[in-house]
């Protein structure tokens, strides 16, 4: 139970869904873990952790906030000594078909869920490369690959992510960093909690596993990438989706 002991993760969009299911097993794990969310909900989940013993904090943070991300990380490394572990977690959907789409619901999308990776790994790799060990993991999405109508923005955030993992890691390998991503298919958070109960049903229909994930699922994909283990799985997409994809 203690595979991340003494490491140091910062989770970005982990007041809530997926992000909040991975500080619970890397809690759980032995890892000090710092939130990062523009949700104020951040606090009472970092609470309601570290009232079952796990050893973590929230830092209200926007990752589309390059100089408060910087900020941001730095503080982290004061408070810590060091940070191990990146989870880019942090997403958006502005979904709308492409002839309707607002350039205001481009830009967001684009500007927290690729520029906002871009904004925490500038940020947090400095401090890695340092101590010569990082692990990286950000959330792409099986619709970075295989697109889905309304979502033109976010299947461009989530395949952007998979390209600057790929160049990424043939950039810090040498260092003893590794960069990862995991694409999730249908996982039960409130991003997907809008969607009409039909699309749901037909969903788990072209699930083979015919059920929807959960964060728990997720968290666990997290934490073997996020892992010492882990370390010659390098610029690699884990696909966890049930075999929808
Ligand atoms: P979620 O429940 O909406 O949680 C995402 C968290 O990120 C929220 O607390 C959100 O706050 C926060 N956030 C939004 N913008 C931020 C910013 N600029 N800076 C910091 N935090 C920010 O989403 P989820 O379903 O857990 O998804 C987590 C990740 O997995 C996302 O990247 C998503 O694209 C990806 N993913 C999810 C699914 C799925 O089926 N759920 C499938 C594939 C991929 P707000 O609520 O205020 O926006």
């Amino acid at each position: 139970m203690d595979r991340l002991a003494g490491q140091v993760a910062i989770v970005t969009g982990g007041a809530k869904g997926i992000g909040q299911g991975v500080c619970e097993v890397f809690c759980k794990h032995g890892a000090s873990v710092i939130i990062w969310d523009v949700l104020d909900e951040g606090k009472q989940t970092a609470q309601s952790i570290s009232d079952v013993g796990g050893n973590i904090s929230f830092r209200k943070t926007d990752v589309s906030n390059r100089e408060d991300v910087k900020k941001a990380a730095q503080e982290a490394f004061d408070q810590h000594g060091k940070i191990d572990i990146l989870i880019n977690n942090a997403g958006i959907i502005r979904d709308r078909s492409f002839m309707k789409m607002e350039d205001e619901e481009w830009d967001a999308v684009i500007n927290i869920n690729l520029t906002g990776i871009y904004n925490a790994t500038k940020a947090v790799l400095p401090f890695m490369r340092e101590q010569k060990y990082g692990r990286i993991v950000s959330a792409s999405s099986i619709n970075g690959v295989l697109g889905a109508f309304g979502q033109t923005n976010y299947a461009a955030s989530k395949a952007g992510i998979i390209g600057f993992t790929k160049a990424l890691a043939k950039e810090v390998g040498k260092h003893g960093i590794t960069a990862n991503a995991i694409a999730p298919g249908f996982i039960e958070t409130d991003m997907t909690a809008s969607m009409p109960q039909g699309v749901v049903q037909m969903a788990i229909h072209n699930i083979p596993v015919k059920r929807i994930g959960t964060p728990e699922d997720m968290a666990y994909a997290y934490l073997f990438l996020a892992s010492k283990e882990a370390g010659f799985i390098n610029g690699h997409v884990l696909h966890a989706n049930g075999g929808q994809f």
